[in-house]
């Protein structure tokens, strides 16, 4: 089973909290991102910082990666634990950048506040669930490395698919990884036309021939979209904040 707790929906500039994830999968719970709102996101979906077994990072940007350093160093500093943090092999040197500042005094590193890991393609949780990295360089944001990425559940022929932050979603190819036990398509979903966000109209247009729209979630979106008449409207789902789903 696949549960999904979304901690938040918003995008960069909401005055809620950003779209990050707590992904439930057997006994580990699966951190989403870490934007600078999780010090306030996590508490409020009751979960504490030493419920999180396992982080991943899609890319850099502060609404995705902006709340590390302090969940660091809470759960170093307040409760001596030490989760696991995946990480995309290219974003080695450049998640370091972002959190040595804030992380690496007297001669701390990374690996003294998590059991990093560095993956090229993707990794496996627990004898059941297994995330496939899905690159989308450049197709977010300009010279920018980023990913989404394929989760699947073994035990329950069961799999999600998620954009993360995406612009040329066309050129990203998510549905070469539809297979017949794809249950969801999570997908950046922007109400105005921007270089690095997908257009509704677009976003439509290009999957109603290869899923059926009700697989289609929408996240990532502006905090005064009224979710419920989108879903009326397009037919998609939108994930709506602390509404956990699951799958199959
Ligand atoms: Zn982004």
């Amino acid at each position: 089973m696949i549960k999904v707790y979304p901690l938040g929906t918003g995008g960069a500039f909401t005055k809620h909290y950003h779209n990050n994830y707590i992904f439930e999968l057997g006994d580990r719970k699966l951190l989403v991102d870490a934007g600078t709102t999780l010090r306030f996101s996590l508490p409020a979906a009751g979960y504490k910082e030493t419920d999180v077994t396992d982080i991943v990072i899609t890319h850099l940007h502060a609404d995705h990666v902006g709340g590390l350093e302090e969940f660091a160093q809470r759960c170093m500093w307040l409760y001596s634990y030490k989760p696991n943090l995946w990480i995309r092999a290219e974003l080695a040197e450049g998640i370091e950048d972002v959190l040595k500042a804030g992380l690496f005094t007297d001669g701390l590193q990374l690996s003294d506040y998590f059991h990093v890991h560095y993956e090229k393609d993707g990794f496996q949780l627990g004898n059941d669930y297994e995330i496939e990295f899905i690159k989308t360089d450049n197709l977010h944001a300009k010279d920018m490395l980023s990913m989404g990425f394929k989760l699947s559940d073994k035990n329950d022929n069961a799999n999600i698919i998620y954009t993360s932050d995406i612009g040329k979603h066309e050129e990203a190819l998510f549905d070469k990884h539809f297979d017949e036990n794809t249950k969801a398509l999570f997908h950046d979903i922007s109400f105005i036309q921007t270089p690095v966000h997908s257009y509704i109209d677009d976003v439509i247009a290009y999957y109603s021939d290869k899923l059926a729209l009700p697989s289609l979630y929408g996240m990532h979106y502006a905090d005064d979209i009224d979710a419920v008449e989108i879903e009326k409207k397009y037919g998609i789902q939108m994930v709506k904040i602390q509404q956990p789903l699951v799958f199959p």
